[in-house]
């Protein structure tokens, strides 16, 4: 679904990625660890060309959305996000937050957009909400809203940069869940987190970035039981 081929980024003489290739495939879901600062973001950016890269490339479905001449809004489209602050539009209805790009972008017409948002909202078991405001939200449901949200465009993938993160920590589990179930239903997923329980369960691999490359790759159970490198071993050490 996705390649990435010797992504490298700077920020002004600051190297933050220094050459990352790797493919995602349908299904996957590739949770993204790594120490503060170093480049998890930005990468996760890079995917969705919300980061341009300084080099490299990044096909999407065979696609090559570095290239200039490519629509990458139309690409966007199919690849969701969300973010650790939810991000939504506090002027409108929860129902209206989720029927916006789909009726802007012309997906779906009004009607349609609200029976999905309607449905989505039953599958997360916050129906009652719609008419509600962002404001009259906890931050578990905000971000619940936010990933169902994404769901409305019926991405391919969704990105998600740690979406725990600003949550209490009773909040953590109701987001965790919807995720789980995402990624149970086959959703291809990219999850930056700090949530070491998801990544071991959820996860069918983890990626441990440090100093701008892939220091570490390799199935949950590896990356957890069997850490190679000594970077990878003083993180898990410390997070764990
Ligand atoms: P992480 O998500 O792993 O904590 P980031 O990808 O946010 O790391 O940041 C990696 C490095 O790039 C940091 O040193 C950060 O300060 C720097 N950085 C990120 N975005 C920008 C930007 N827009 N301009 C300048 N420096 C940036
Ligand atoms: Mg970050």
């Amino acid at each position: 679904m996705l390649e990435i081929q010797d992504l490298c980024k700077s920020f002004g003489d600051h190297e933050v990625l220094k050459g990352i290739s790797t493919t995602i495939r349908k299904g996957d879901v590739l949770a993204l660890i790594g120490p503060s600062g170093c480049g998890k973001s930005t990468f996760l950016r890079s995917l969705n060309l919300l980061e341009i890269p300084t080099s490299g490339h990044v096909l999407f479905e065979g696609t090559d959305m570095t290239d200039k001449s490519v629509d990458i809004n139309h690409v966007r489209e199919k690849i969701g996000m969300v973010f650790q602050q939810f991000n939504l539009f506090p002027n409108m209805t929860i129902k209206e937050n989720i029927m916006l790009a789909p009726v802007k972008l012309n997906k779906m017409t009004k009607e349609e957009a609200e029976k999905k948002a309607m449905e989505l909202l039953k599958r997360i078991g916050l129906s009652d909400k719609a008419d509600a405001y962002p404001s009259q939200l906890s931050g578990g449901q905000k971000q619940r809203i936010a990933i169902v949200r994404s769901l409305a465009m019926n991405p391919d993938i969704i990105l998600f940069d740690e979406p725990t993160s600003a949550l209490d920590p009773e909040m953590v589990g109701e987001v965790l869940s919807v995720m789980k179930e995402l990624a149970e239903d086959g959703m291809t997923m990219v999850v930056v987190t700090h949530e070491m329980g998801f990544a071991r369960e959820v996860a069918n691999r983890v990626m441990f970035i440090n100093d701008g490359v892939i220091q570490e790759e390799n199935t949950p159970q590896e990356i957890f039981e069997h850490p190679q490198s000594p970077r990878l071993q003083e993180f898990l050490s410390k997070v764990l």
